[in-house]
C-alpha cells in the first residue's frame, strides 16, 4: 500500500513538472535590408559579383511569460539598411512591453545587430566576453559600436558577460553558445521548438549559404582558426539535432519562421 502511495506522489510529481514545461516561440522581426559586395565575405577571392542582398533580422523568443530579444539591427536612420520601424514599435505589434523584456542576447558588437538596445531597460544584456571586453577596452576594439551601449554603460544595466555556453531559462530550450571568429566574443543562439524543432541563428558565424556550404570566411574577420572552427561547430550541432539552420543576414532564409506577427511554436 505503502509503495503505492510513492510511485502515485512520483507520477503525479513527474506529470506536473511536464505540465510546467514552458511553450516556447519564436518571432522573426525586420531590422533592415540592403546589399553588400560579397567580395569582402571571402579572404579567398571566391566571388567575382559586385552585390548581393542583405537582410538585417532581430527575433523575439517567448519562454512562458518571459520574453527575449536576440540581436536589434541598425538604429533607424542611421545607415541606408536601416529600418524605419522601430524595434520598440515592432514589439508593441506583439503585445511586448520593450520594458517588460527579461534578456536581450547579442550575436557581437556590430552596430547592425546593436543600434536597439536602449529601449529594452530592464533587461539583461548577454553578450561574448570578448566582445563585452573590446566594447570596454582602451581604446575600445575598432569594430565595437560602443555607441549602442553608450546606456548600458552610464546606466549601469545588467550584464551578463559570457566566457562559457549558456542555458538561458536553466532548461534546454533557449541556449547561448560560443562561436567566436568573427568577433572574440561571437554567439550563436540554439532555440529548441516543440513543433518546428531546434533552430540555429547564426549571428554573423556566417553570413549568406555559400560561406556556410563552403567554409567562406571573410576577410575582416577578426580569427579566421575560430571562424572555421565555430562553422564546424554550427555544422555539428545541425547534424545533431537535425536542427534548421538560419542564416540571419540571407534573404533566402526569412522564408523559414511564419511571417511577422506569426510565430514559430
Ligand atoms: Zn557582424
Amino acid at each position: 500500500m505503502k509503495h503505492r502511495f510513492w510511485l502515485a506522489l512520483g507520477i503525479g510529481a513527474l506529470l506536473s513538472l511536464s505540465a510546467a514545461a514552458q511553450e516556447v516561440t519564436l518571432t522573426r522581426l525586420d531590422c533592415g535590408t540592403g546589399t553588400n559586395d560579397p567580395r569582402r565575405f571571402s579572404d579567398t577571392f571566391a566571388y567575382s559579383e559586385t552585390t548581393k542582398p542583405f537582410t538585417f533580422s532581430c527575433y523575439v523568443i517567448r519562454h512562458g511569460s518571459d520574453v527575449m530579444v536576440w540581436d536589434t539591427g541598425y538604429l533607424p536612420g542611421s545607415v541606408p539598411s536601416a529600418t524605419n520601424k522601430p524595434l520598440a514599435d515592432l514589439l508593441k505589434q506583439i503585445n511586448v512591453n520593450p520594458e517588460d523584456v527579461k534578456y536581450v542576447g547579442i550575436s557581437h558588437y556590430h552596430a547592425d545587430h546593436t543600434g536597439q538596445l536602449a529601449p529594452l531597460k530592464n533587461a539583461t544584456l548577454l553578450i561574448g566576453k570578448g566582445d563585452w571586453d573590446g566594447i570596454n577596452a582602451t581604446p575600445p576594439m575598432g569594430s565595437a559600436n560602443v555607441k549602442g551601449f553608450a546606456e548600458w554603460i552610464a546606466e549601469k544595466r545588467k550584464v551578463e558577460p559570457l566566457s562559457v555556453d549558456k542555458d538561458v531559462f536553466d532548461d534546454g530550450t533557449v541556449m547561448m553558445l560560443r562561436a567566436p571568429g568573427h568577433t572574440p566574443g561571437h554567439s550563436i543562439l540554439l532555440v529548441r521548438l516543440k513543433e518546428m524543432g531546434p533552430v540555429i541563428l547564426s549571428g554573423d558565424a556566417v553570413h549568406f549559404h555559400e560561406n556556410y556550404e563552403h567554409d567562406g570566411v571573410p576577410g575582416f574577420n577578426y580569427d579566421r582558426a575560430q571562424t572555421l572552427a565555430s562553422i564546424q561547430r554550427v555544422k555539428q550541432i545541425a547534424k545533431n539535432l537535425k536542427a534548421t539552420v538560419i542564416i540571419q543576414h540571407d534573404p533566402r532564409d526569412i522564408g523559414k519562421l511564419p511571417a511577422f506577427p506569426a510565430s514559430a511554436k
